[in-house]
């Protein structure tokens, strides 16, 4: 395990981890289709300025400036579930005064609006905010229309809600059941790579204090002997093993990733470095007694560092990568903690 000279975060081998601040899909959906929405709206707008219809006008207009503070808000906070909360409203209200004040003919609009908010919220609270406009819109345009025209409108749209409610749900489902397997390693059934630097990542990118947390990194010792005496399966076997005794002696709130191949990293979310310290050495000695191959002893090293305050991510690993390489190092089957406190075996 290569030791890192330098603390200097841009000379660090774990540097990338800071600077990926990624935007989820939920922002991105929102931003385009605020976006699209003020292309779409504002031709109208200056329409019925020039037409002097100034009620209407001002609806159109202020829906855009409204679409292009989102934006802005968006892409500086990254903050996007209220947004689209207020955005669906806002459209929804939008719709129904510009029906209200132009009349049935516009009441297609109804629809495209409608399915935007399954877009952007989750299909229950988009099909109650639709539910509830439906209402308003049945109100408004019963005075004006003939029974059976309205009925029309009512089914079509009740139709439109019901099939874009059953994609959105179904599509949801699908995300959530694909995100965990692109998350899980498949040998052992922990967090993988992928899932850990996420996680890092979010911790860095998250702006509100946040609980203390501790990280692990745990290495196997001369795992490389047991596929050379034993052979690769019994490698495996071997990782198998090692996360059922993690898990075991793990809190429900800690969090398990296979890091590389035959080293792991635990997030002890909400300990001290000295609760760390002890969960360490607690695994520790359970993988050293833990019969996980027969006639081979097999013991593991421990890295532990406490999350920086308002630090970044890639100094968390590499303050436990530094501890790790320290505790392989000072003679292997042992635990090293950032910092002043030291156990040794
Ligand atoms: P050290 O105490 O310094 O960590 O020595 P080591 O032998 O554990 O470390 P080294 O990095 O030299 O070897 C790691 C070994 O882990 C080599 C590789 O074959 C093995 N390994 C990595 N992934 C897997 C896997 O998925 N299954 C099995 N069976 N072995 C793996
Ligand atoms: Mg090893
Ligand atoms: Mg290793």
């Amino acid at each position: 395990m290569p030791i890192p000279e330098s603390r200097n975060s841009k000379d660090s081998p774990f540097a990338w981890l800071s600077d990926r601040r990624q935007r989820s899909k939920e922002e991105i959906i929102l931003m385009i289709m605020c976006a699209l929405s003020i292309p779409s709206i504002l031709p109208f707008g200056l329409y019925r300025l020039w037409q002097g219809a100034w009620l209407s006008a001002v609806v159109d207009l202020a829906l855009v400036l409204a679409m292009s503070l989102v934006i802005v808000h968006v892409w500086h906070t990254g903050r996007y579930k209220l947004a689209s909360l207020g955005v669906t409203l806002f459209y929804s209200a939008g719709m129904l005064a510009t029906i209200y004040l132009r009349g049935m003919p516009l009441v297609y609009w109804a629809y495209p609006t409608m399915i935007a908010a399954f877009f952007m919220l989750r299909p229950r609270v988009a099909l109650g905010i639709n539910s509830v406009s439906l209402l308003v819109l049945v109100a408004m345009l019963l005075p004006q229309m003939e029974l059976l025209n309205l009925l029309t409108v009512v089914v079509t749209i009740s139709l439109v809600n019901l099939f874009a409610y059953i994609f959105s749900y179904r599509t949801g489902l699908q995300n959530r059941e694909l995100h965990i397997e692109a998350e899980r390693d498949f040998l052992t059934g922990a967090g993988n790579r992928r899932a850990f630097d996420s996680k890092l990542i979010s911790y860095a990118a998250e702006r509100r204090p946040q609980p203390e947390a501790c990280l692990l990194l745990l290495d196997l010792d001369h795992f490389k002997q047991v596929n050379d005496q034993h052979g690769h399966p019994a490698g495996d076997q071997v990782l198998r093993r090692l996360c059922d005794v993690l898990r075991h002696h793990t809190r429900v709130t800690d969090e398990i990733f296979r890091y590389g191949g035959e080293e792991f990293a635990i997030i002890a979310n909400g300990a001290s470095l000295r609760a760390a310290g002890k969960l360490a050495e607690t695994l520790r000695s359970a993988v050293a007694t833990a019969p996980l191959l027969d006639g081979h002893p097999i013991t593991a090293s421990i890295g532990v560092a406490p999350m920086p305050r308002g630090g970044l991510a890639s100094e968390w690993l590499e303050q436990a990568d530094k501890m790790l390489y320290a505790a392989k190092e000072g003679g292997r089957n042992m635990v090293r903690l950032a910092g002043a406190m030291e156990e040794r075996q």
